[in-house]
């Protein structure tokens, strides 16, 4: 399996053997261009794809042959969307993982306290799910995670112990801040990509 430590494995040694070679024949710049371009390839691979297991682990499946699905919803709790969701799931005896974002479980505490009386699972999905979230520093995304933990924490009296990075994107940082927090890094390995749906029956087929 491809990952960032064989990815850079492999980037020094082709380095190397590029160097060598231009010692005695003169290497075209070409070579080089294509290495880190290729080099450069990966990395967004292995951010942009939460199940590539790049960076960190992070579970997307479950090892069974069970014909069994675990429902996921990111971002809330909002009042537009949670006690609609909440009540659907209710009806069919269906548990599910909530992902919430910190801020808007500070500003929803009722419905948060809903989803967890509710019997699903609470899972962080960082403080502020900022747009260059990904861009912080491993101390600075550790900041925005323990913000969120001690809301929950507050909230529902219980240690939260799954992540879902925000966007599914992940790098070193963000696997440093997850290890110090102690939490299990959750994926998917199905998407029905309802923030770009364009219409229901699209979004329902997924
Ligand atoms: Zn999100």
């Amino acid at each position: 399996m491809l990952t960032f430590r064989s990815a850079n494995i492999a980037f020094g040694v082709l380095l190397l053997i590029l160097l060598v070679l231009d010692m005695q024949y003169k290497v075209p710049a070409l070579f080089y261009i294509l290495l880190v371009f290729f080099y450069s390839l990966a990395l967004f691979y292995g951010s942009y794809f939460v199940q590539s297991q790049f960076y960190m682990k992070t579970v997307c499946k479950a090892d069974t042959a069970e014909k069994k699905i675990a429902l996921t919803f990111d971002d809330g709790p909002l009042n537009s969307y949670t006690p609609q969701l909440l009540s659907v799931l209710s009806n069919h005896n269906v548990m599910a993982t909530f992902f919430c974002i910190g801020k808007n479980a500070a500003t929803h505490t009722a419905l948060l306290r809903q989803v967890h009386q509710q019997g699903h699972i609470i899972g962080s999905h960082s403080f502020s799910h900022g747009l260059w979230f990904d861009l912080l520093s491993a101390k600075k995304m550790e900041a925005d995670l323990q913000q969120a933990h001690a809301v929950f924490k507050k909230e529902l009296d219980c240690n939260i112990k799954w992540f879902r990075p925000p966007y599914g994107v992940t790098n070193p940082n963000l696997k440093k801040a997850v290890e110090r927090m102690g939490y299990t890094a959750i994926g998917w390995n199905v998407r029905s990509m309802d923030t770009v749906a364009k219409d229901e029956q699209g979004l329902l087929k997924n």
